[in-house]
């Protein structure tokens, strides 16, 4: 959804986004989340856009269900992600950053710059920051519990749900020459 930065009012812009009504903030969540994003789940946003001088404050939440898979099970299960976000948007040629990238110094990506966001010409897309806010809140790793114990190695099956029957063969397999040299004395 692009924002015009001056229809913005003095007193701020409020947006309560859902993603059953709001078609483009289901897309912006369906392509950061892709595979874990499910028909049917919820999600919605919360925004409050205000200028200052020349930037856009822009500061809200995103809830949302999903469904990742758990790396260690390989199961499916339903989750829910909470994303607050907080950005200044500044006019590009106006930042700092871009005169630096103009006068070819290197520019170190500090932790700023995650905060910080710029917009060109006379608006903004919410629903690009949505995504890349999105994109940068998701786990590397998620875990259908906390102590999920995973998928036996040699057989697959999920351990969760009870041990499997090659449990005795699983001893570390660098013991094994120990165990036959003691057989034989
Ligand atoms: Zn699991
Ligand atoms: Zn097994």
């Amino acid at each position: 959804m692009e924002i015009i930065i001056k229809e913005i009012p003095e007193e701020g812009m409020q947006l309560h986004l859902d993603s059953k009504k709001d078609g483009w903030f289901r897309q912006a969540l369906s392509d950061s989340l892709s595979d874990l994003y499910k028909t049917g789940d919820k999600g919605e946003g919360e925004f409050e856009l205000l200028r200052i001088g020349v930037n856009v404050d822009c500061s809200g939440v995103v809830d949302c269900d999903c469904h990742p898979t758990c790396c260690r099970c390989l199961k499916v299960f339903p989750s829910h992600m909470e994303v607050p976000i907080h950005l200044t948007l500044a006019p590009l040629y106006e930042s700092e950053r871009q005169l630096k990238l103009e006068q070819k110094d290197e520019v170190a990506l500090v932790k700023d710059d995650l905060e910080f966001s710029y917009y060109e010409g006379d608006d903004f897309n919410l629903g690009g920051i949505i995504r890349e806010q999105v994109i940068l809140a998701l786990p590397l790793q998620t875990l259908c519990k906390k102590n999920c114990k995973g998928l036996c190695q040699r057989c697959g099956k999920d351990l969760n749900e009870g041990p499997c029957d090659c449990k005795q063969e699983q001893a570390d397999p660098r013991w094994r020459p120990l165990k036959a040299f003691k057989a034989k004395r």
